[in-house]
């Protein structure tokens, strides 16, 4: 068995759905389970639903549900059917769009995160329905499996945590009850459903990465591919710097650091599991599908190659001690324990005896209430608008180029990272 992936951005038009049909046809023996995500932008169309639904907007949330119907009907229009059959699968996806509108009439709960997952899987219940049906009226016989029955999830809607143990279970008896087809079967990225519970969840924004692995580890299949509009994993962002060349290989620890940094190529709980069953993850193009990519792999003694990830719109907070206290284990748990209840996260770390500074996302909504919570503690100085810039397995030369001109405001490094915080 192996396990393909596909994201919104492959499937976002006719031609990507028709490209997708064309990359099965190369591999005609095999067994595949395809894990796909909502088509192009759709997931932020439904978190516009959402918005609209819980500030009790109705016009406004029937017209976001309406343009999304619209944009999959044209898409639906554009693929290589006859009129009849275009007609039949815009009928097969009204099913969900109805099931949609219903929903939104009805009072909403007032846990916005749980409506919002409630909502926002039918991007991929959708697009999941159209491309099997099309497929089967293709001459490529499929099953659609409701990912939910197999993912199970906590309640910690919109950052779901995979409850392993239950969906080890499930998927397996999935394979033994012959639910699992050999041939192809499609089925959801991204979402799961709360144990014994009719509720849906997700696994966070870009998660189908993150499922596909889940799928893959619990088959224990022999490989997985994720399918991207990029030749493979490349050592640095193309847009910023004309160098960046793809890397053929990678081991599995690199690609955790790398992605762990901000490297946006995969989503970052997708190697781990991989790792543990030692089945190889590819990233290729789904325009060049005969070319090689990158496959990340268990790799003994290997060189990683140099790499730079740039992550953009950081904010650096510091903290003084207003008093003549250390800033220590005390302090820090309490600055840690809110930027875990706002659900932040610190990039970057570093303390002296009376000052701590940290690297976070400059996401206002969340900056705001954290600094109003630690506030009363300390002195702190804030500025945004910053770039974190990682090197791993820097050279001097690589360094003095890339920094070159820019104004270093902190520098950290160890024996394979050096990072910077730059204005
Ligand atoms: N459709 C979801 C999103 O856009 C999940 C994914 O694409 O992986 O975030
Ligand atoms: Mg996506």
């Amino acid at each position: 068995m192996k396990v393909f992936k596909f994201g919104g951005a492959s499937v976002k038009d006719p031609a990507g759905v028709i490209n997708l049909r064309k990359i099965l046809a190369l591999y005609p023996e095999e067994s595949i389970l395809i894990v796909v995500s909502a088509m192009g932008k759709s997931t932020n169309k439904l978190e516009a639903v959402v918005q609209s639904w819980f500030t009790s907007q109705q016009p406004e949330c029937i017209e976001h549900i309406e343009e999304l119907r619209f944009y999959h009907q044209e898409l639906i229009r554009g693929l290589d059917l006859s009129h009849a059959e275009q007609f039949e699968l815009i009928r097969r996806a009204d099913v969900h769009f109805d099931q949609l509108r219903e929903l939104t009439k009805l009072a909403c709960y007032t846990n916005y995160n749980e409506n919002y997952d409630q909502v926002v899987a039918f991007g991929e219940l959708i697009s999941t329905t159209i491309l099997s049906e099309y497929l089967n009226r293709k001459g490529i016989t499929n099953s659609w499996l409701d990912a939910r029955e197999y993912v199970v999830t906590n309640d910690t809607f919109r950052d779901a945590r995979v409850q392993w143990a239950d969906t080890q279970k499930r998927i397996e008896s999935l394979k033994s009850e012959q639910g699992l087809k050999a041939g192809i079967n499609i089925t959801q990225g991204f979402i799961g459903r709360v144990k014994d519970k009719a509720l849906t969840t997700t696994l966070g924004r870009e998660g189908s990465d993150f499922t596909a692995s889940i799928f893959a580890f619990c088959l224990g299949a022999r490989d997985l591919t994720i399918w991207k509009d990029v030749p493979g994993v490349l050592n640095a962002d193309p847009k910023l710097f004309p160098f960046a060349e793809k890397i053929d290989e990678l081991s599995y620890e690199e690609a955790v650091e790398m992605t762990y940094y901000g490297a946006s190529v995969i989503h970052p709980k997708t190697i781990k599991p991989l790792q543990n069953k030692g089945i190889a993850l590819y990233v290729k193009s789904f325009l060049n599908p005969e070319a090689p990519g990158t496959v990340i792999k268990q790799l003994d003694k290997h060189k990683s190659p140099p790499c730079i990830i740039v992550k953009k719109n950081q904010c650096l907070i510091s903290f003084a001690a207003r008093d003549f206290s250390f800033i220590a284990e005390e302090s820090l748990s309490f600055i840690f324990g809110e930027l875990y209840k706002l659900g932040m996260k610190a990039h970057l770390t570093q303390n002296s005896a009376i000052s701590f500074v940290i690297c976070v996302d400059d996401d206002p909504f969340k900056i705001e209430p954290f600094l109003k919570a630690v506030g009363d503690n300390f002195d702190i100085k804030s500025e945004n608008k910053l770039s974190v810039w990682t090197i791993r397995h820097h050279s001097e030369r690589l360094e003095k180029g890339l920094i070159q001109g820019k104004t270093v405001l902190l520098e950290q490094r160890n024996r394979h990272t050096v990072q910077y915080v730059l204005r």
